[in-house]
């Protein structure tokens, strides 16, 4: 055993998160995740994938989210709490860890939580690349928590949306919302009810937290060529459009087993027909083909997501010089004798089993 066998592990914290953010930008941030996931989903066949496995409860859920590719395990931790926020906490809280395939190390281990505002929001923003009418600019946005500016800016950089309108049952939400957005150049108009939002709009995002069969986006609200991005219905009794606007619409989903449980999916008989978005990207099955067409992309967050964002932002953490070396493994000189670790900095042979600190870019060697 050397020491540069040793599977030092970055531990990016979220401190460590949102200097990554401030640095990169975060318009660059999700335009590189973005990329990622899209070239991820070419690879789509590479990924050992399984839908996330589910703890439920009656105040929220949580969830562990494992994939992997020849190379690289990822794992992602994630609750969803919708009455979180009244006790001073967010709805949704993640970190995850990215591993080597061949020796199980650990390699990172990061903040998920800001990593799956933006991940969610490129995702959305790539699938209505394809999906949404190319002439899109007025975007209805339902919902003005956490995720809310990082969907309204993936749109503004990625899709070209120019104008928001902005509901959600919270005014409060709403006017942080148009207080963070402000300067960002889109045009933002509040509106007193979803029916006002949707009308008239090109892309319709439905972003709201609530554990229960909600239909906030309903059958007369539909108008031709809209196109909906349905964030928030991500959990078995958990929906926001009325299955009416499924009916109506050509569904496309990240992945199948996964959404028909989690997504708004869930109230639809199980020969419903959707496509996977990694399809269309493939070029093996049409996005939108026509002005008219209602597009629904039914978001529920899939693993590959979270594998591209943890690799990408791993990546950028490194180049920029970010995160921490930690010894989540214990070490030993002699790997078969892990009990050395316990008489203290000495191992078996009396070679002392401190590990030498290093710089971040060569833990990551
Ligand atoms: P949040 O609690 O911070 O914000 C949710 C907002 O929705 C709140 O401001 C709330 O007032 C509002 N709301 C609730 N019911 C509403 C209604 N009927 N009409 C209008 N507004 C309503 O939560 P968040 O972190 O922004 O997450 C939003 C949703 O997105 C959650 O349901 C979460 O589980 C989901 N989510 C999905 C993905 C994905 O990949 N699909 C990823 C992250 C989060």
């Amino acid at each position: 055993m050397t020491i540069s066998a040793y599977p030092r592990t970055v531990y990016l914290s979220a401190p460590d998160m949102v200097r990554l953010v401030q640095r990169k930008g975060l318009s660059a941030c999700i335009a590189g995740v973005a990329d990622r996931i899209a070239r991820d989903f070419l690879r789509w066949h590479e990924f050992d994938k399984s839908p996330r496995m589910a703890c439920h409860s009656a105040q929220g859920v949580i969830e562990l989210m494992p994939i992997a590719d020849a190379s690289q395990f990822a794992f992602k931790y994630v609750n969803g709490h919708p009455s979180n926020t009244h006790r001073g906490l967010p709805t949704v809280m993640a970190f995850g860890v990215l591993a080597d395939v061949a020796t199980g190390a650990p390699r990172l281990l990061s903040e998920l939580t800001i990593t799956t505002a933006i991940r969610t929001a490129a995702t959305s923003a790539l699938a209505a690349r394809h999906l949404a009418r190319a002439d899109s600019r007025r975007m209805a946005l339902i919902g003005s928590g956490a995720q809310s500016e990082f969907q309204a800016l993936a749109f503004r950089d990625l899709v070209g949306i120019t104008e928001l309108r902005l509901f959600d049952v919270d005014p409060a939400a709403t006017a942080k919302l148009t207080a963070n957005l402000a300067g960002h150049g889109l045009v933002l108009r509040r509106c007193a009810s979803v029916a006002e939002a949707v009308r008239g709009a090109d892309i319709v995002t439905t972003v709201t937290a609530d554990k229960t069969y909600a239909t906030i986006v309903t059958p007369d609200m539909v108008a031709p060529g809209m196109h909906f991005n349905a964030v928030g219905g991500d959990c078995p009794g958990k929906t926001e459009l009325h299955r009416g606007v499924l009916e109506a619409a050509s569904v496309f989903v990240e992945f199948e087993p996964q959404t028909r449980i989690e997504g708004d999916l869930q109230q639809m008989p199980a020969d419903f027909a959707v496509t996977e978005l990694w399809r269309v990207l493939a070029g093996l099955a049409p996005g939108r083909r026509t002005a008219d067409q209602v597009t629904v992309f039914d978001s529920v967050g899939f693993a590959l997501e979270d594998h591209s964002a943890l690799t990408w932002m791993g990546e950028v953490a490194a180049e920029l010089g970010i995160g921490a070396a930690i010894e989540l493994v214990p070490w030993a000189i002699d790997p078969k004798d892990l009990f050395s670790v316990l008489r203290g900095a000495s191992s078996a042979n009396g070679a002392t089993a401190a590990v030498p600190s290093r710089p971040v870019a060569a833990a990551w060697a």
